[in-house]
């Protein structure tokens, strides 16, 4: 009998509710070694397809199951540098597990039983950290002296950083101008901490700088400094400045005091240290009675943060409710997010379509006025289409709204440089083969590129714009 897989600790409700520790523990050693061993060694293993930067899963899983911690680092390190982020926050379920052999073909998503591939990713990367494990990549026998090329990354999203780690592995100057005063994109100032701890990313960041890779934060490219300064001074630049601008409902009342776009209103809690209260005191409003609009994983790190907010607040009584307008079944929000989220008390209510905020004689927000929804035929998302029906009006009390309906391009340095190319959302046109724009030399990736994605995507279009440079250079 195939033995099941092995869970992972978990903190319990009470223990995680009232502070943002992580929630999810890693393997110990006994536990990794017994779900490392449940991977059977397929002859043509379909999990590393399902990767999108194509680590070799089966050649790792193996090296833990012989406890070759260095090997397993190496394995993986020469596909990816981030093993204990995206151990943490890669939606498996969606690629390299849905195609691991113990997933039934056509299942939309992986199956319970496949390999726990993420969080054995997240061991040997967690190891490494714990035992100062580093590796001096040097891919290929240098052709010709790599130092005298410098490239510049704009941003420092996970796009940006597998950029700056390819290229820097090639003995290339990579330096990188961050908008922001910490690093990490999305990884930073969205993720919260509950999910993937700052020691972690930072570490993992970090290590980049032994391959002499140069971070230069509170540098807006396009206001701080000119694209053009960057243009006559690099060989190449990387464009991964991601889809940070928010998405509205574009409905009556919307600008009510009260209601934040999800993008905010993560930045004040993890970049701004809401979340240290009453360490510090960071403006921000914590509702009673809170809404979060919205289905994917902004809106469930949203609603699991401000359920924390109102802990830590001391308000014992409050309550918060995710509006979605389709099911739980087309929510594109990890299925494990919304799990935790539901164990923590959050409420949903789904097939609801928000029409009108309403809002009290202080320009407060106080109510939503909303549709109810039912099934339609799918759209071109593939999902069900919800479609309102007709007087079904009804109105949900709020003091506290979070719009989290969809990221999209942030255009603060395309709107300066009018040769880019961008198309109609803002995206920058690359060519999919090279990842290079429309100016000579000038690639792009990331949800700059391809719109609202993953981290895994986001590097793996990184891998891809890396390889075009270096074959530029003529150095592979
Ligand atoms: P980003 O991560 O957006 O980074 C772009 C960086 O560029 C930012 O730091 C920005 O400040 C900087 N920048 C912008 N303009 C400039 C400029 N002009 N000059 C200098 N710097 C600039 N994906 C998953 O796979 N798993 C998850 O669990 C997950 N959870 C998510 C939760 C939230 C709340 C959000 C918002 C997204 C989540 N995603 C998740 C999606 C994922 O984080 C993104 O797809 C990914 O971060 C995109 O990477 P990127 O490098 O393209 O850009
Ligand atoms: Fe192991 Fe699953 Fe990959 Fe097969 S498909 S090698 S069982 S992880």
């Amino acid at each position: 009998m195939k033995k099941p897989v092995v869970k992972p600790q978990e903190l319990t409700v009470e223990q995680r509710i009232n502070n943002f520790a992580e929630v999810v523990s890693g393997y110990t050693e006994e536990e990794m070694l017994q779900e490392a061993t449940r991977c059977i060694q397929c002859k043509n293993p379909k999990c590393i397809s399902g990767c999108p930067v194509e680590i070799n899963i089966k050649k790792f899983i193996y090296q833990l199951t012989q406890k070759d911690f260095k090997g397993a680092f190496e394995t993986i390190y020469e596909k990816n540098r981030f093993p204990s982020i995206c151990g943490r926050v890669c939606p498996a379920e969606y690629q390299c597990r849905k195609s691991c052999v113990f997933t039934p073909k056509n299942s939309p998503y992986a199956s319970e039983n496949a390999i726990n591939i993420p969080l054995l990713e997240r061991y040997v990367g967690d190891y490494a950290r714990q035992h100062n494990l580093t590796l001096n990549l040097n891919f290929q026998p240098l052709t010709k002296n790599t130092t005298n090329y410098k490239v510049a990354c704009i941003g420092s999203g996970p796009a940006s950083i597998t950029v700056a780690g390819e290229l820097s592995a090639y003995g290339i100057q990579v330096d990188v101008f961050e908008a922001l005063h910490t690093l990490g994109g999305v990884l930073s100032y969205g993720i919260p901490t509950f999910r993937l701890p700052r020691d972690v990313l930072h570490y993992e960041i970090n290590l980049l700088t032994n391959y002499g890779v140069k971070f230069y934060t509170g540098v807006i490219v396009g206001r701080t400094i000119s694209f053009y300064e960057l243009k006559k001074t690099y060989d190449a630049i990387f464009i991964g400045t991601g889809a940070g601008a928010p998405t509205w409902l574009n409905i009556k009342g919307e600008s009510l005091i009260n209601i934040y776009s999800a993008n905010e209103y993560l930045t004040r809690v993890n970049l701004m240290h809401a979340d240290k209260f009453p360490q510090y005191h960071t403006p921000i409003n914590v509702g009673k009675k809170i809404v979060v609009i919205g289905g994917g994983n902004t809106a469930m790190d949203a609603a699991r943060v401000a359920l924390r907010m109102q802990k830590i607040n001391s308000i014992n009584d409050g309550k918060v409710t995710v509006l979605y307008r389709r099911t739980e079944l087309e929510m594109p929000a990890r299925k494990v997010e919304i799990e935790h989220a539901k164990e923590e008390g959050v409420e949903f209510q789904f097939l609801v379509q928000p029409i009108e905020f309403i809002g009290d004689k202080d320009g407060k927000v106080m109510g939503i006025k909303c549709l109810r929804c039912e099934l339609g035929e799918p759209d071109e998302s593939g999902r069900r289409r919800p479609v309102p029906i007709k007087n079904s009006e009804f109105i949900i009390d709020t003091d506290l709204v979070i719009v989290a309906i969809g990221l999209q391009a942030n255009q603060t340095l395309s709107n300066t440089v009018s040769e880019l190319k961008t198309n109609k959302w803002g995206d920058i046109i690359v060519n999919p083969e090279t990842m290079e724009t429309s100016i000579e030399n000038v690639y792009a990736g990331g949800d700059i590129v391809g719109g609202e994605g993953t981290i895994i995507e986001a590097m793996s279009m990184g891998k891809k714009a890396a390889r075009s440079i270096l074959q530029k250079f003529g150095l592979i």
